[in-house]
């Protein structure tokens, strides 16, 4: 059985990503300090309580735990927070994870699944973006996910190991078993405001109107937490082969407005939303897309939950039994 190290694997994608680990036999030892991610999503896996930038601890964790592949979820990933302070950013997602890959070479891990970004693409040239777009982040965060990613490529140009980079679109929507969710505090996310808004009677609001897209507000390629977690897993399988690395989008390729996410969260709670027209939120470009045909190709994946009314279904079924997270 391999042993994967996921650092970051409380969090809203790495917890489900664990879950999958289990559930296709692989052992999975999570690395997280809690300061955003949950203890109670991660009951049936082994669990150290650790900071990316505590060396010790995580060597540690590499030496009790014999680890064959990691996993790097932790980072900070708040656009408008990287913003405001992105030494915090430069620190925590290149500094840190230069240190962690440090660790991974004394180790000789051979294979990292690092989870990136549609951040690093900036606002595209045209859609759906395939990976060969250009990289032009228009913030801290997106900068840091494209930094990260040329340390990893000139790594592997060294023949040192072999990684995939998946460059995640808008993940939501939660574990259809119901044991899993999202659940952030501050909450930033559209898909859960908007429940939350059906759920509790208040309002949301729409950043910007005026965009040039059909309705006016930002369009967004929305994808399955679930299916984005089993790419996790088949770019672990690929990592087995000599020699492979590759970088690879994830979303649906279908893109939906603010609007449009609001309507289908009426539609599947049942529940009117009031929505209270607001200014830009800077940063966020008018239409972000995917092309993932590339992952299709390759690695065979297949999304189980493509469509925008599951994802939230399963999303508002989280939510209704857990109005307050995962302390209910
Ligand atoms: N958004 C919004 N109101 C909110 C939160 C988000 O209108 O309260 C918009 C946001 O401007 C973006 C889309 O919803 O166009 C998705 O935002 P989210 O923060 O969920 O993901 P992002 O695209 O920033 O990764």
């Amino acid at each position: 059985m391999s042993t994967i190290l996921v650092t970051g694997g409380a969090g809203y994608i790495g917890s489900h990503v664990v879950k999958e680990l289990l559930r296709q036999r692989y052992q999975p030892v999570i690395y997280d300090n809690l300061q955003t991610g949950h203890r109670q999503a991660i009951k049936n896996a082994p669990f150290v309580w650790g900071d990316l930038s505590d060396s010790k601890n995580l060597k540690e964790t590499f030496q009790t735990y014999s680890i064959d592949a990691v996993m790097h979820f932790a980072a900070d990933c708040l656009v408008g927070e990287s913003v405001q302070n992105p030494l915090k950013y430069f620190n925590n997602n290149v500094k840190n994870g230069i240190k962690l890959i440090e660790i991974i070479e004394e180790y000789q891990i051979k294979k990292f699944v690092f989870s990136s970004s549609a951040a690093v693409y900036g606002e595209p040239q045209k859609v759906p973006i395939t990976e060969d777009h250009s990289c032009c982040p228009t913030n801290p965060y997106g900068e840091t996910k494209w930094i990260f990613e040329r340390v990893l490529q000139a790594y592997h140009q060294a023949g040192l190991f072999n990684f995939i980079s998946l460059r995640y679109f808008n993940a939501a929507g939660a574990d259809p078993e119901g044991d899993l969710g999202e659940d952030h505090s501050p909450e930033s996310h559209l898909i859960p405001l908007v429940i939350k808004a059906a759920l509790e009677g208040t309002s949301v609001p729409v950043f910007g109107t005026d965009y040039n897209t059909p309705d006016g507000t930002c369009i967004r390629d929305y994808i399955h937490v679930t299916d984005l977690a089993q790419a996790h897993i088949l770019a672990l399988e690929k990592l087995g082969q000599k020699n492979f690395s590759g970088i690879y989008n994830m979303g649906n390729g279908n893109g939906y407005s603010v609007r449009e996410v609001i309507e289908t969260v009426e539609k599947v709670t049942g529940r009117k939303v009031k929505a209270i027209e607001s200014p830009r939120r800077s940063g966020d470009p008018a239409r972000l897309v995917a092309s993932s045909e590339k992952i299709k190709k390759e690695l065979g994946w297949i999304p189980r939950y493509p469509d925008l009314k599951t994802i939230i279904e399963t999303a508002w079924k989280w939510h209704r039994n857990h109005p307050r997270g995962y302390d209910d």
